[in-house]
């Protein structure tokens, strides 16, 4: 297997890339200010985008399946979206008090999502999880969360435990370890973490019910995203609200990613309601966002005529810039373009599948709405363990492959379809990937 070719192919296509890097590296660690697109030998450097297209320094065009980790619906510079934030601009863009697109874009979240009665927002998803987890601890009077191992919440403290980690600290499959997913977690945070297997319903349940009522809050992805857009089986979901029900604990669905799922969010597509619901990505139309909603009661908790029981805020929390962004990105993202993607990610599983038999190379493909995930191995996924249980060096391969042939995923093998694709990126993607499995024994030369 020749990852080193793959290597060479992209040394070769992105030499300014490669030089805007090493400069990026005298002034930020590792070249990059973010770690999640990081990528050896080093990520791309991106100059603009439009569509379904994006150009790095090297003036080379790709088609993106990724749009910024799937905060971007409509793809790049769509231009409703970029009226609507140019339009505010002119207006400004921040005030120290409310302003008239939060109302808007509040109300509909409220109508979109079900079980959300009230929202607020704030400036990430990290900011959405955080504001969840304390609502909850408040709520409560607990402590003590559970989470679905391989879950991805953000990069706030409570939330890094059992996300990413080395195949040995795992633990027992039936009662995973609680392990920090990076320096600098406090021991007292892991502990009060308690960690599920995803979709193991019945190995989850006898998790829990140890715990039953020291727990505030069980918050999971119903699709776990960053893990290789994983769904829940049926029956998980249920099994999570039934027991959250009877002991008075707070379920947080995370659906930052989900929301690209069905109109609703994954919370509609399941028909299973949680207490609170943290979002981000979409709702701010690619500019930074993040948002929290659910129950009323729950919610109250952030009422300052009622208290307020728990702090909230952010200068830049709810800026009309982003609102509008929001307002416009949502008004597009319909029910026929949900339906419309669906089909479209069904044909690219369809097609993925295919192209992989004709070199014999096992694959699985995840993934529900706009969002997919591509596992190379012959074992069903089920989880965070199937998942990571495939030969890493060939996803490698096939991720900096797809790069090299035009089309952009993220580096775990998920992606998005956005609104300005149709058959004909779709048909790109799969002849891309058969580029990439035709030469996947070829030595660098
Ligand atoms: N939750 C999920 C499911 C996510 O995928 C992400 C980001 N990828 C977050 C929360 C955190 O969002 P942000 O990066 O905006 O902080």
């Amino acid at each position: 297997m020749t990852l080193e070719r793959e290597i060479q192919i992209y040394e070769q296509l992105t030499a300014a890339s490669k030089a805007r890097w090493e400069e990026a590296r005298r002034y930020m660690p590792g070249g990059d200010t973010r770690t999640s697109v990081f990528w050896p030998p080093y990520p791309l450097f991106f100059t603009s985008g439009r569509g379904a297209s994006v150009w790095d320094e090297d003036g080379v065009e790709r088609t993106d399946f990724i749009n910024n980790f799937t905060s971007l619906p409509h793809g790049h510079s769509d231009p409703d979206v970029t009226r609507a934030i140019q339009a505010q601009a002119s207006l400004g863009a921040a005030f120290g008090g409310g302003n008239e697109p939060q109302v808007a874009l509040a109300k509909m979240l409220c109508d979109l999502v079900p079980s959300i009665d009230l929202v607020r927002f704030a400036n990430s998803g990290t900011e959405a999880t955080l504001n969840c987890v304390r609502a909850a601890r408040a709520f409560t009077g607990r402590t003590k969360i559970a989470k679905a191992e391989g879950g991805y919440h953000g990069t706030h403290d409570a939330v890094l435990v059992s996300v990413k980690m080395s195949p040995d600290l795992l633990g027992d499959p039936e009662r995973p370890d609680s392990v920090a997913s990076t320096g600098g977690v406090p021991q007292s945070i892991v502990d009060d973490t308690v960690v599920l297997p995803f979709n193991g319903t019945e190995s989850a349940l006898r998790i829990l019910e140890a715990h039953g009522r020291d727990l505030a809050a069980v918050i999971v992805e119903p699709m776990l995203g960053s893990a290789g857009m994983i769904p829940a089986e049926p029956g998980y979901l249920e099994m999570l609200r039934s027991f959250t029900e009877a002991h008075g604990v707070v379920l947080i669905f995370d659906e930052v990613v989900s929301l690209r799922v069905a109109p609703g969010g994954a919370q509609a597509h399941y028909g299973v309601m949680p207490d609170l619901t943290a979002l981000g990505k979409v709702i701010g139309g690619g500019l930074p966002v993040g948002g929290f909603g659910g129950r009323a009661d729950i919610m109250d908790l952030f009422d300052p005529t009622l208290g307020p029981r728990v702090s909230q805020a952010g200068t830049f929390t709810g800026n009309p810039m982003t609102m509008a962004a929001g307002i416009a990105t949502l008004q597009k993202l319909t029910a026929v373009e949900f339906a419309r993607l669906d089909a479209l990610r069904q044909r690219l599983a369809q097609g993925i599948c295919d192209v992989s038999a004709e070199f014999d190379v096992p694959v699985q493909v995840t993934g529900m709405g706009a969002l997919y995930g591509m596992h190379f191995g012959d074992h069903a996924i089920a989880n965070y363990r199937d998942a990571t249980a495939v030969d890493q060096r060939f996803k490698r391969q096939v991720f900096l492959g797809l790069m090299n042939e035009g089309i952009i995923v993220a580096p775990y093998m998920v992606g998005a379809l956005s609104t300005p694709m149709d058959e004909t990126h779709v048909d790109k993607h799969l002849v891309a990937l058969r580029r990439v499995l035709a030469r996947r024994n070829e030595p660098a030369g």
